[in-house]
């Protein structure tokens, strides 16, 4: 008989999750259980340490994340900031967002989808999607380095979200997906450090939620978070101010694509950088963190976000953002005119 011990349970899961790409936390703690299952049919004596609990699952995946943690793999979750679901994915944690996404796309697919990523991330008013007008305009900012007409770029945006790279709204605007924020996180962490935002209640990365209206205030919530931190707080944790009680009430600041109108943004945005001279996809060209950095000392404030790259002074001339009103510390927008409902 094949002698099968508990580290068989941890090998079957990691098996299936390869396969899998990003998966529910209900249907991961499933295909757990039928590991378990797998390994007590071999050997209905082995003691598999289970319970249907939290901390079980929790110390299953502490031990799964030790035995891939020196092939810099992680199975890693993360809230889906729609649904407040818990979604898992097995990542790479390296910063190699080339490799990552090499078997999905083609070289021209992957340089086309940074573009994409950084419109969203670099995007006005915390608004951290781009519509598809400006998306397509993409491949045009980007001639000599892809080759791609309008049409096959709306095939290419298609199947971005086909794939769970993107997200596409009701209104048409692209957003990061969960499968993104997940995978691609330390590329993202790493280029888009001071537009990067993270929920103040539970510390993952925030591109749809809500922003406390009071300016300077830099209180971020995921809707599902505000739910729950509005059942039993009636004011901003920071700030103290007054809210509302529902996230989509004024005069809460919408953080996602209802912070912007349609047209709002009908420009793309350039990030102040050595120009994009070098025709090429040199993964070296620095984010201009770094130069702002570099150049002008230690003006590194904390909570920069946007704003901070329009500020830089070396070369303020490569920006086409008119100043508006993202600067540090979000102003109030209450002449922000609410749509109906959010979905
Ligand atoms: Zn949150
Ligand atoms: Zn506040």
């Amino acid at each position: 008989m094949v002698s099968v011990s508990i580290g068989d349970v941890q090998r079957l899961f990691l098996q299936a999750m390869l396969s899998r790409g990003v998966l529910s936390e209900k249907l991961a703690k499933a295909i757990w259980l039928q590991c378990i299952n797998a390994v007590n049919i071999e050997d209905e004596n082995i003691e598999i340490p289970y319970t249907n609990t939290e901390e079980s699952w929790d110390t299953f995946l502490k031990n799964v994340n030790n035995t891939i943690n020196d092939l810099d793999l992680e199975f890693k979750g993360i809230q889906d900031e729609l649904t407040g679901k818990r979604l898992f994915s097995l990542v790479n944690r390296k910063d190699d967002e080339t490799a990552q996404l090499a078997t999905d796309f083609t070289p021209s697919e992957i340089i086309y989808f940074k573009a994409i990523v950084e419109q969203i991330m670099s995007a006005r008013n915390e608004s951290f999607s781009l519509s598809s007008m400006v998306a397509l305009g993409e491949v045009t900012a980007l001639k000599g380095k892809i080759n791609m007409t309008k049409t096959q770029a709306e095939n290419v945006l298609a199947s971005f979200v086909a794939k769970g790279w993107l997200l596409r709204s009701k209104r048409g605007r692209y957003s990061l997906s969960p499968r993104t924020l997940l995978e691609l996180y330390p590329y993202i962490r790493g280029t888009y450090a001071d537009e990067l935002l993270e929920c103040t209640i539970c510390h993952e990365v925030l591109t749809k939620g809500i922003a406390c209206h009071t300016r300077n205030c830099t209180i971020r919530m995921h809707y599902h978070c505000f739910k729950a931190f509005r059942r039993r707080n009636g004011a901003c944790p920071q700030c103290k101010v007054d809210w509302p009680r529902e996230a989509s009430d004024v005069p809460l600041v919408p953080v996602g694509e209802d912070a912007l109108q349609d047209g709002e943004d009908s420009k793309r945005r350039v990030r102040a950088r050595a120009s994009t001279s070098s025709g090429d996809s040199d993964e070296d060209m620095e984010p201009s963190q770094t130069q702002s950095q570099s150049q002008s000392g230690p003006s590194r404030g904390q909570k920069s976000k946007k704003g901070n790259s329009s500020k830089i002074e070396a070369d303020g001339e490569e920006d086409v953002d008119e100043p508006d009103d993202d600067g540090e510390g979000r102003p109030l927008r209450t002449q922000s005119k609410r749509h109906g409902g959010r979905h």
